[in-house]
């Protein structure tokens, strides 16, 4: 793949790639993943990529002269190259030393390393990210619901392998992986429904350190399914939860708030979360997160989250 960098100077994080030979064919401008900034192909060279044509070309330079000094100096006086001295005739002798340069060392642009693949389902351009990309940088369609179920994906791979580390790892190691699989899971949910607050302030015309400001403002409220409504129709009079019914809240309240246990008490059940959860679960055991929970937990938050994005960009 090749590296691309965004031009855009307030873009972050710049950096993806791209395929060559996928998506549209003849493409004439190319779209940053992260901010949408449309441009020509070359405009997205990396900064790497410019230093190594550079460095390319000022080689060629200086081979080049030298290979014309070396002739003529082999022209007028027969002198090749290394050759120190040559008399000419009885009375003169000329003295010249003719070193080549050491030819400057070129080394080729060193690419970052991606880990999230992603092709467009739209143009079938195959591209890699930092983080969460928004746009596809081929044909521009907006991707950021595949990009969250690629997330959503790696968490289901790991779930799928629990019981297979179970057998060999034993269960606390199991249980672990659970935990972080809740973890991952609300994590992501959270940095989805944020971004999508934050793009559409942006597009509502807020500068960007305002919203920027403003989506800080709310803390972690998008890791509580109700503080998450309360901040959402706050931030952009849209309930991030507004396609879930009652019970599917709960549900999914119950899984979110079983990530405190977690994170703050080695995984063991206290009073706050019995509170907060509603859970029947005993003080002092180990909260009980299962496989099952985790995948159900993906499937409300997507539904959530698609039901979210097209509330706030409309395709149609
Ligand atoms: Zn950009
Ligand atoms: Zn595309």
């Amino acid at each position: 793949m090749l590296g691309r960098e965004c031009p855009a100077a307030e873009c972050k994080p710049k950096y993806f790639k791209v395929k060559p030979g996928t998506g549209q064919t003849d493409s004439s401008s190319m779209a940053c993943p992260y901010c949408a900034q449309v441009g020509d192909p070359q405009e997205f060279s990396t900064e790497s990529q410019r230093r190594y044509a550079r460095d390319l070309v000022s080689r060629e330079a200086q081979q080049s002269v030298s290979k014309l000094v070396d002739g003529m100096l082999r022209d007028a006086f027969g002198l090749r190259p290394g050759q120190r001295r040559k008399s000419l005739g009885d009375f003169m002798s000329i003295e010249l030393t003719s070193r080549r340069p050491t030819p400057r060392l070129v080394t080729p642009p060193v690419e970052q390393q991606l880990r999230r693949d992603l092709v467009c389902p739209v143009c079938s351009v195959a591209f890699a990210v930092f983080g969460l990309a928004t746009w596809c940088p081929d044909c521009g369609s907006d991707l950021f619901l595949e990009a969250v179920e690629a997330e959503f994906k790696v968490v289901r791979a790991m779930l799928g392998d629990v019981q297979n580390r179970r057998e060999r790892l034993g269960a606390r190691v199991a249980a672990r992986d659970l935990e972080n699989a809740l973890e991952d899971v609300v994590s992501t949910f959270e940095a989805v429904a944020r971004r999508l607050v934050h793009r559409r302030l942006l597009e509502s015309g807020m500068p960007a350190l305002d919203a920027e400001k403003r989506v800080k403002k709310c803390g972690n409220a998008f890791q509580s399914v109700s503080r998450a409504t309360i901040a959402s129709v706050d931030l952009v009079a849209q309930d991030v939860f507004a396609a879930l019914d009652a019970s599917e809240r709960t549900e999914l309240e119950r899984t979110f708030e079983a990530r405190h246990p977690v994170t703050h008490n080695a995984g063991v059940v206290d009073r706050k979360y019995l509170d907060k959860s509603g859970s029947l679960e005993r003080e002092g055991h180990d909260v009980a997160v299962t496989t099952s929970m985790v995948t159900r937990a993906m499937e409300l938050a997507i539904k959530a989250l698609s039901d979210f994005h097209e509330r706030l960009f409309p395709t149609s």
